[in-house]
């Protein structure tokens, strides 16, 4: 399979050409050349296949042909190894727990994808290949777990100072050995920033093998259509229409179910919901794609103003509006919202949400009372609650419980290189 890139300036590109680079020549994100389609069989079957069994035959339509099956089956059934229960919270509410892997986020899926494919690709080289991830949070952990100790890669992560919750910069700073975690005098959109100029930088690139691990690599989008199939199957009630409810920051988790949609999955619905970082639901409302700064909110691993995967969803709409409406409804919600959502949740039914996860089911809540459609919806639960606990104490009134392995994190000393908010200085990091 070939992957173009959604500006269309730059030729199409193998897959390992795709995820050594993830960013095309002409600054556009990889998209697959065409989206493979499943047959009826294997949807019939959903319900009785496991999480690794479904990974693997999505993974296989995408890279077939790219990396040998003997290959990619122990990879993907590495990736997968935990769980992503389906969990009800209340009658046609669904929770889809991502947070079992070793971070505790969802990102770990599409970071062990990304790092396991990486090492496959670069196993037979000699340069060191350089990883830039920029972090609102659970991205650079997540990155981090999946590339530490990975021979001949070395990564670095960029985290806005202040902005990340003292948990998950402690998830970001304990590392060591071949993970360098900088501290970013500014946002994280600076931070991205910064890393999307070192990766289009020309001369850089001739010295070093560069590359991205944020969510515009297609490495880390594919594995993310992997549990909407899985959730799909999981559902008991097969005749309602389902809905899915994505908390939504860089679009990447939502990209990655219009990947499964467009593999056959019948999904009814898409529900973007996010915090007040709200370009995109603005754009489904007013057809005008206006990006703008990111303001701090509650729910810190969606504070994105300007999503990088819009150019994907754009692409797969072929950039009609109409088209977007049609799949997606946008939803917005406030910290306020947040907290009371987290609150009741709780109160009513012993459930608790992490604040990204509650915006999420705010947004399942708000489709299933507007739209009048009867219907089952999941929202994606993409982190431990307590990876957030100084939010949660503070809503709830009450000390959640920590799990060892996040409590682990706590304990750990942290390395921190501390960066201005200027290339000129990150290059200096990186040379
Ligand atoms: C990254 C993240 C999101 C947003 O995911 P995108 O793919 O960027 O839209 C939501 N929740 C949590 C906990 C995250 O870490």
């Amino acid at each position: 399979m070939h992957y173009t890139s959604t500006n269309k300036q730059a030729a199409h590109a193998p897959l390992q050409q795709a995820v050594l680079k993830g960013l095309a020549d002409d600054g556009g994100l990889y998209m697959p050349a065409h989206i493979p389609t499943l047959p009826a069989s294997f949807f019939e079957q959903l319900p009785n296949l496991s999480l690794q069994e479904i990974s693997y035959t999505v993974a296989s339509a995408f890279l077939n042909g790219d990396v040998p099956a003997g290959a990619l089956k122990p990879l993907v059934e590495e990736v997968m190894s935990f769980d992503t229960p389906l969990v009800e919270v209340e009658p046609d509410i669904y929770s889809l727990e991502l947070f079992h892997g070793p971070t505790m986020a969802f990102k770990d899926v599409g970071a062990r994808f990304m790092s396991r494919l990486m090492a496959y690709f670069t196993k037979d080289k000699q340069d060191k290949l350089k990883v830039i991830v920029a972090t609102s949070g659970d991205t650079g952990s997540a990155v981090a777990a999946g590339f530490f100790n990975v021979a001949g890669i070395e990564v670095y992560i960029l985290f806005p100072k202040g902005k990340v919750s003292p948990l998950q910069q402690k998830q970001l700073t304990t590392w060591g050995g071949n993970i360098t975690a900088i501290e970013v005098e500014g946002t994280f959109d600076d931070c991205q920033r910064l890393a999307k100029q070192a990766l289009a930088d020309k001369a850089l690139n001739k010295q070093h093998v560069l590359t991205s691990a944020n969510s515009i690599n297609i490495a880390r989008l594919i594995p993310q259509s992997f549990y909407y199939f899985y959730a799909f199957g999981q559902v008991q009630q097969r005749d309602k229409p389902v809905v899915f409810s994505v908390p939504s920051g860089n679009f990447g988790n939502l990209t990655g179910g219009l990947l499964a949609a467009a593999m056959g999955l019948p999904v009814h619905r898409f529900v973007a919901a996010t915090n007040q970082n709200k370009v995109v639901p603005d754009y489904l409302m007013s057809g005008v794609y206006e990006p703008k700064p990111s303001v701090q909110t509650i729910s810190n691993a969606m504070d994105v103003g300007n999503p990088s995967n819009y150019a994907r969803m754009s692409a797969l709409f072929g950039g009609e509006l109409e088209q977007f409406q049609q799949q997606i409804t946008g939803c917005t919600f406030t910290d306020e919202q947040t907290r009371k959502a987290i609150g009741d949740v709780y109160q009513q039914h012993g459930y608790l949400l992490d604040p990204h996860g509650a915006v999420a089911y705010s947004g399942a809540k708000q489709f299933l009372a507007d739209s009048g459609v009867p219907a089952t919806a999941i929202f994606l639960e993409t982190a431990h609650p307590a990876k957030f606990r100084e939010v949660m104490n503070d809503t709830l009134g009450e000390t959640i419980a920590v799990p060892t392995r996040l409590q682990e994190f706590a304990e750990k000393e942290e390395y921190i290189v501390p960066m201005p908010n200027s290339y000129e200085a990150l290059k200096e990091v990186l040379v």
